[in-house]
This record gives C-alpha cells, sequence and structure tokens, in this order.
C-alpha cells in the first residue's frame, strides 16, 4: 500500500526526475506534488520520462505544501536557494530528505533549530550512494593509520559548488580521525590554487569536466606506498536506495540527521 506521501522540489532537475520515477516505482510512497519554479505546468511524470501523472510542476512550495499534505520533501535544487525552501518546510512541520549540497555549518545550525522550534526532523546527505558513504568511511579508518591525505573529487562541468559536499565530509571525517602527518613542504605555488583547497591540513582538489558524474578518490601517503579508495557513480540511480531509505526513515525521527550513514547503521 502507498502510504508515505512525498513532495519532490527540484523536480524537473537532474536529481529530481531521479527522484520522482524512483518514488513513484516504490511500493509504499507516491509523489504528491513537485515543484519547480522555473517549469511550471509541465508534468512531472513527463520530465521524469515515466509518462503523464497528472502532477503539473508548480512554483509555489507552500500552496503545494498545504494542498498536498505531505509526510516527506525531497529537495535537490540549488544551493542559493534550499534554505528558504527548509524555512518553508520544517516551518510547516514537515520532514524533508536533503541532498541538495553547498550548505555551510550555520545552515546546519539553522536547520536544526528549525526542526526542534517545529518539532519535525530532516536528513541532510552529501551523498546517497552507499558505494561513496562506505568510501567516507574507509577513508576515515585509514586516516588513523595513515595521517597524510589528499581528495581529488572530480563531476561534471554544471555542478554550482565545489568542492563537492562529500569532499567536504570526508575532509572532515579525515580530519577528525588522524594524527599528526608529515605535512608538505612546498614553498612556492607558482599557479595559486595548485595545491588545492586547505581543509584542517586536508587537501581537496576540484576537477570538472563533462562526462562526469560524481567520482571521488581519497589518496593516503605513508612510507614507500600510497593507499587510494575511490568511488565513481556511473548515473544518478546510484543516489536513488539511499534517497527512499532516507524517506522511510526520516518520518520516525526528529531533528537534524547529518549524513546517510546515521540511518545506514539502524538499517
Ligand atoms: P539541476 O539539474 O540544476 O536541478 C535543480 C532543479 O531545481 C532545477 O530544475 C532548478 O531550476 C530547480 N530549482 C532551482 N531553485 C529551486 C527552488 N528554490 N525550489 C525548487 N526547485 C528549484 O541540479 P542537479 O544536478 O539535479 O543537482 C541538484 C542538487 O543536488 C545540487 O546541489 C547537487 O550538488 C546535489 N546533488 C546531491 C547528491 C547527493 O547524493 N546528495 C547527488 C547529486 C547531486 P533551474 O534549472 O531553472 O534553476
Amino acid at each position: 500500500m502507498k502510504t508515505l506521501k512525498v513532495l519532490v522540489t527540484g523536480a524537473a532537475g537532474r536529481m529530481g526526475r531521479e527522484v520522482v520515477k524512483a518514488v513513484h516505482g516504490a511500493e509504499d510512497m507516491d509523489v504528491v506534488a513537485a515543484v519547480d519554479p522555473h517549469h511550471v505546468g509541465v508534468d512531472a511524470g513527463e520530465t521524469a520520462g515515466i509518462g503523464r501523472l497528472d502532477l503539473p510542476l508548480e512554483a509555489d512550495l507552500s500552496a503545494a505544501l498545504g494542498r498536498a499534505l505531505p509526510d516527506v520533501v525531497v529537495d535537490f535544487t540549488r544551493p542559493d536557494g534550499v534554505m528558504a525552501n527548509l524555512r518553508t518546510i520544517l516551518g510547516a512541520g514537515v520532514a524533508a530528505v536533503v541532498g541538495t549540497t553547498g550548505l555551510a555549518e550555520a545552515d546546519l545550525d539553522e536547520i536544526r533549530a528549525l526542526c526542534e522550534a517545529h518539532d519535525t526532523a530532516c536528513l541532510v546527505a552529501p551523498n546517497f550512494a552507499i558505494g561513496a558513504v562506505l568510501m567516507m568511511r574507509f577513508a576515515q579508518e585509514a586516516a588513523r593509520f595513515l595521517p597524510d591525505c589528499e581528495i581529488i573529487e572530480m563531476h561534471h562541468n554544471q555542478k554550482l559548488d565545489a568542492p563537492s559536499g562529500t569532499a567536504m565530509k570526508t575532509a572532515e571525517m579525515v580530519a577528525a580521525a588522524r594524527g599528526q602527518g608529515s605535512g608538505d613542504k612546498t614553498e612556492k605555488v607558482i599557479l595559486a590554487g595548485a595545491r588545492g583547497g586547505d581543509y584542517e591540513g586536508v587537501r581537496v582538489h576540484s576537477v570538472r569536466l563533462p562526462g562526469f558524474v560524481a567520482s571521488q578518490a581519497v589518496i593516503f601517503g605513508g612510507q614507500g606506498q600510497t593507499l587510494t579508495i575511490r568511488h565513481d557513480t556511473l548515473d544518478r540511480t546510484s543516489f536513488m536506495p539511499g534517497v527512499l531509505l532516507a524517506v522511510r526513515a526520516i518520518v520516525d525521527r526528529t531533528g537534524l540527521i547529518y549524513g546517510l550513514e546515521k540511518i545506514l547503521n539502524d538499517a
């Protein structure tokens, strides 16, 4: 039986279309509204390539929430719009699953406060692919023994933020787990940015090229050896089992949950 009602924001986007398809195809949930301010009136099912669902894309999130009364909203939109969406969604007491990246620490604090004030829940995951979650977990483990680490993330060239949310989360996890590394002795940088971004000593390099979906290599260096932990997303369906798992899990929670691994441990 279809019991969970899901509203999708960013429903006409690359990820949103996959979410519409995955939720519609799941036995226990249904898409009840689709919001995407720049594609109003087009049928969300047709945009997703699964045929007409009689769900026209709409612009007004508040109106859609009030009419469709979803249990959960799934948001894959843009770094500059996601917080306004979340103020509306969480402010209405509705739970959210957020894949949009580019959220800062202050945004997470605000989400936490919104959840508390409105007695609801929000899961934010920089990466919904199970393999990427495992990559981060294995990197955290490796960092305990090989503290010198650099991250190279590779994405398609339409991505708006850099570094990726996954790279930032990996850098945080590695930085928290590792001891003192041997560091690097670069004294003169000939080309600005050549050594990448610096997150507490973990260098992060962002590649943007057509052809990639999302890939990341976490490279550790040690005496006479290197270890590379790499994950490649080959298409966007890789994120969908994680998104559906999050939708099912979030309805029974309260507060902010950051990272898919938090619910994978319980699954
Ligand atoms: P996209 O193709 O640009 O899709 C975003 C869609 O949202 C577009 O149709 C956009 O319309 C629409 N939109 C913009 N502002 C909106 C708003 N306030 N409310 C509702 N819809 C809005 O981008 P994408 O590739 O799907 O990626 C979306 C986000 O997901 C990015 O932040 C990306 O980094 C992230 N992502 C996360 C994961 C993960 O596992 N967590 C995986 C892949 C991607 P316009 O194009 O007209 O602006």
